[in-house]
């Protein structure tokens, strides 16, 4: 019998890495994003605090944490890999053919989606993803069920020696709630690889074999008892029902018992939502006259109903795109239960103020230098905080994870056939997703011969999704020492010609550097030029207490022009709207000093008053 230890507030993405050391899964990879960044983090704790050994790394990409973990279960341990939704695009390949080649021990893959979005590219549902490699998949739909669908998961994955999805979407992953803690278990297995061309080295005349053995896993988790979803409202007696899965399942829960609907109608929670239970979708079509589905974010469940008259999203009954908020959804019982709409509240929905850099960031001043440079430059860009630089000029594309590079390339071609006088390309990218998707592109580019300037904004750490290592950094996961893995080494290696290294905190000096990389793009025998931008994230107070500190104030001779606030928006340069100038909140300056050269008139004072000499 398993013995609860504790209980603990834990957030959903606390709750999967409980989960995974609860399950004795010896090797977690994962690549940091949002929603999912925190899922290794707290492996590392919850395994550290457990003193049980398992191998915990940051990967440089998701393919690359999917491979690391498959070749693990392979030796018959527990293995997991978590990343966001858009991380399972990178991993996709291998994920695909996982499924037709199996695992050996328990292989789980958390894929954390993003419905809305609220920070990513897409909208996807990797449950559909799922589906399409024929993988199963559970969908949590709080921080408890996240815990113990992990476990599950585990326990279907060595059963049928298939890679098994715990999909949470952002909801569960920051939301909170009292877990229950139990003991690791004890999975005492000695690595063991069991020689097998035939499955492990699968060339195609073995593939229909290993497909028709795949589709047979998949026929008999469809009928596993166990997995028949439960009715969680409604008597039964109903002649229509609900069918829900995830957060969205719970949001329908509380409306329905906000609203005093709980006897009106059958409400049945899916936790696997595919393969969706055989005998659950017969029991449907032949019991009930309407059947509503309601899920987040592709109609996964409703498209296995095979069943024209059910209401979802692939009938545009549920809004067939974006998130399922409770407000969305109360809309959608209310059309379906044939009930009066209540009053809208129309206090929400008023706008908040954009993001941006923080203050005294180094990429802010890395794209006001390249943008003072080229005013007439195209700037394709990346995924990272530097995004932002798209809020003053210095950002015009941004696809995916290191497209940035060959989008350059592309831009270049296209322009270089018009004639010599192509604009000058300036692509940035930063440290973490040089490393993640970069390389291949900048090899790519440097082979075809393109010419642009690549800036890698190299800020010594992952600092959108919370300050994770670099391979340069040098260290694991769990603080560990590492292989430190240098960029200009690997820059060199993919033939770049002229590289350079530069703080963007020295505006003139970056700026000169810009027009120089430029010469030597456009020389005869030029190519890809390459600088580094190198200043640490200011968000490491260690490297605020180091660098150089500037008392900053805005004088008397502030023309309100505003030029200031366009062109390098630093959230500390305030504009008073009854003065008609600007003012330095010295709440959140941090007098790096680099707005000094940006103001036309002067009347921005900048002197030194600590750190480095
Ligand atoms: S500080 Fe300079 S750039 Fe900013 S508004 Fe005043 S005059 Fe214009
Ligand atoms: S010194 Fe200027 S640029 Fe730096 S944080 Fe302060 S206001 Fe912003």
């Amino acid at each position: 019998m398993v013995q609860t230890i504790q209980k603990k507030i834990l957030m959903g993405n606390e709750a999967i890495g409980r989960g995974l050391v609860e399950a004795g899964c010896a090797l977690v990879s994962s690549y940091p994003g949002t929603p999912a960044s925190e899922i290794l983090e707290s492996v590392v704790a919850f395994a550290g605090d457990a003193k049980v050994p398992v191998h915990i790394e940051w990967s440089i990409n998701e393919k690359v944490a999917y491979e690391v973990a498959l070749g693990h279960s392979y030796t018959g341990k527990r293995s997991a890999v978590a990343m966001k939704q858009v991380g399972l695009n990178v991993a996709s390949d291998p994920f695909m053919r996982s499924a037709y080649i199996g695992v050996t021990g328990g292989l789980v893959v958390v894929a954390a989606d993003d419905p809305g979005p609220h920070s990513s590219q897409t909208d996807q549902d990797s449950r559909a993803f799922a589906q399409f490699a024929r993988i199963p998949v559970f969908d949590p739909s709080n921080p408890v069920e996240a815990k113990e669908m992990t476990g599950r998961a585990f326990e279907l994955s060595e059963r049928y020696e298939i890679p098994v999805m715990v999909r949470p979407t952002t909801r569960v992953c920051h939301a909170r709630q009292g877990v229950s803690l139990e003991e690791p278990r004890k999975i005492e297995r000695e690595a063991r690889f069991k020689k097998d061309p035939s499955r492990w080295v699968a060339t195609p005349q073995f593939i229909p074999a290993l497909h028709r053995r795949l589709n047979d896993k998949i026929d008999e988790i469809a009928g596993l008892e166990e997995m028949y979803p439960c009715r969680i409202a409604g008597s039964g007696s109903s002649s229509r029902c609900i069918v829900s899965s995830g957060v969205a399942c719970a949001n329908v829960y509380e409306i329905l018992e906000d609203r005093g609907f709980l006897e009106e109608v059958d409400l049945f929670k899916v936790d696997l939502p595919y393969p969706l239970n055989r005998n659950f979708i017969e029991m449907l079509n032949a019991g009930y006259d309407r059947i509503l589905v309601v899920e987040e974010t592709y109609p996964v469940i409703e498209t296995q109903l095979m069943n024209r008259a059910a209401r979802g999203r692939l009938s545009k009954d549920v809004p067939d795109y974006g998130e399922l908020t409770p407000e969305v959804i109360g809309k959608v019982l209310e059309a379906f239960l044939d009930v009066p709409g209540e009053p809208e509240d129309d206090t929400k929905g008023a706008g908040g103020v954009r993001p941006s850099l923080c203050p005294g960031c180094p990429h802010r001043a890395a794209f006001y230098a390249i943008s003072t440079a080229f005013p007439k430059g195209i700037f394709p860009s990346d995924i990272g905080c530097y995004t932002l630089g798209m809020n003053f000029g210095g950002v015009d594309t941004c696809h995916c994870m290191g497209a940035c590079i060959s989008q350059g390339a592309g831009l270049y071609h296209a322009h270089a056939a018009d004639g010599p006088d192509s604009p000058t390309i300036v692509v940035t990218i930063g440290d973490s997703t040089f490393f993640h998707a970069g390389i291949p592109g900048l090899v790519n580019a440097v082979f075809t011969g393109a010419r642009f300037i690549l800036v890698i904004l190299d800020n010594a750490t992952t600092a959108m999704t919370g300050n994770q290592p670099t391979p340069q950094v040098g260290l694991m996961a769990d603080g560990t020492p590492g292989n430190a893995v240098y960029i200009p080494d690997l820059v060199r290696a993919s033939g770049v010609r002229f590289l350079e290294e530069c703080d963007p905190y020295d505006l003139d000096a970056f700026i000169s550097l810009l027009k120089e990389a430029d010469r030597f793009c456009r020389s005869d025998g030029g190519g890809v030029a390459v600088i580094i931008s190198k200043h640490p994230c200011v968000m490491d107070r260690e490297v605020l207490k180091t660098q150089k500190r500037y008392r900053v104030v805005v004088t008397g001779e502030c023309t309100g022009c505003r030029i200031c606030i366009k062109r390098f928006e630093c959230p500390a340069l305030v504009f008073d709207e009854e003065t008609e100038k600007v003012s330095v909140d010295q709440t959140i300056c941090i007098g790096c000093g680099v707005c000094g050269a940006v103001c036309p008139v002067g009347a921005i004072d900048v002197r030194k008053i600590g750190g480095a000499a």
